[in-house]
């Protein structure tokens, strides 16, 4: 097991498959000439496989797939069926921006793929292409339903964005109650060192839950099996579908924190805040380096994992970027 010196234990992992996307969301990647990774500088499926070997006998339970575009990485089917296949213990998921499912989805399905975040800023088909740079709206609103109707199950992360997408509260607001599936507003956070994060556009999850509230009834959902993360989630007993907010500034969750992140070019990140890294990826492809010392760097590292508001407090008085890193290449 993977514990840190507050005591907290690491069952999640968050492993980015690569840093290339097929959008350029100004808030995640907003210097769009961004170098991408040399590919031999990337891990392979090999790589992972290895890895994900090692800690899933360190009680790591769940893996969260992710980017980049995790579906722009060629053969990711044949990735995940050997995943599901190799490790039938491991919750294995994904986070997507969905413009390239439409013809994965019935495999997704059949591979055991059991849900999707789907990230969805706007549900405007023109402001869709001012924030992504992209016409894929109704592709993505298309695959949504599709993912719906073989029984995957669907959680779209829209980033909360005032004076972008704060008119659309009640769109989205009626997407939850028209459809089976959680809508979770994720508050921007001030990522990478060129961020565009700034306080006017600063939406707060309460501000969010006061105005969902005169829209529709919003009713808590206990978190018994702590299956919920970080979000705080609303049935509304008028619809289908869920509301749910995440707020990593207004209300942080470093004391329950239990992840771990691998960048695409194998790094450990053990904080989202912290740029400290240890670079997995000359350990796990040399032959002198065996699966338990692989292990005990990993031990080693976890016992260093740091408060992520601590680090929030002391660099960022006027939230300007918290780490250097894009969003686009540590995965989210
Ligand atoms: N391409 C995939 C996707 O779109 O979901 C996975 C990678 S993306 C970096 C993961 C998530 O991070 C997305 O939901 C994205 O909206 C979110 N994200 C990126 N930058 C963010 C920021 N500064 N604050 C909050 N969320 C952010």
């Amino acid at each position: 097991m993977i514990k840190d010196n507050y005591g907290r234990a690491v069952s999640y992992l968050r492993l980015s498959i690569t840093d290339r996307c097929n959008l350029n969301c100004f808030y995640c990647r907003p210097c769009r000439n961004t170098r991408f990774i040399p590919h031999n500088e990337i891990l392979t499926y090999e790589d992972m496989f290895y890895l994900l070997e090692v800690v899933s006998r360190m009680d790591v339970q769940k893996v969260r797939l992710t980017g980049g575009e995790p579906f722009v990485r060629r053969d990711i089917l044949y990735f995940l069926n050997r995943l599901k296949n190799s490790f039938p213990e491991l919750d294995i998921r994904l986070t997507t921006n969905a413009t390239l499912i439409a013809g994965k989805i019935r495999a997704l399905k059949d591979i055991g793929i059991k849900g999707l975040n789907i990230s969805l800023d706007t549900l405007d088909r023109e402001k869709y292409q001012r924030i992504t740079g992209r016409d894929f709206l109704n592709n993505v609103l298309t695959s949504i339903d599709r993912c719906l109707e073989v029984g995957i199950r669907v959680k779209i992360n829209v980033v909360a964005l005032k004076g972008v997408n704060d008119h659309e509260l009640e769109d989205f607001v009626n997407m939850a109650l028209s459809r089976p599936l959680d809508v979770r507003f994720i508050e921007f956070m001030p990522i990478g060192q060129k961020t565009l994060w700034q306080k006017e556009h600063f939406w707060s999850s309460d501000e969010i839950l006061q105005s969902a509230q005169k829209i529709t009834e919003l009713k808590p959902v206990a978190d018994k099996d702590m299956n919920h993360g970080p979000a705080r989630i609303y049935s509304l007993p008028q619809g289908q579908g869920r509301i749910g907010v995440i707020s990593p500034l207004s209300n942080h969750f470093c004391l329950t924190c239990n992840r771990f992140r691998i960048t695409a070019d194998g790094r450990l990140r053990t904080c989202l805040f912290s740029d400290k890294d240890y670079r997995l990826l000359p350990l796990i492809r040399s032959p002198r380096i065996n699966n338990d010392q692989l292990k005990k760097v990993l031990e080693r590292a976890g016992l260093k994992k740091p408060m992520g508001h601590e680090i929030m407090g002391r660099n960022n008085k006027d939230r300007k970027s918290i780490c250097e890193r894009v969003m686009s290449s540590i995965g989210g």
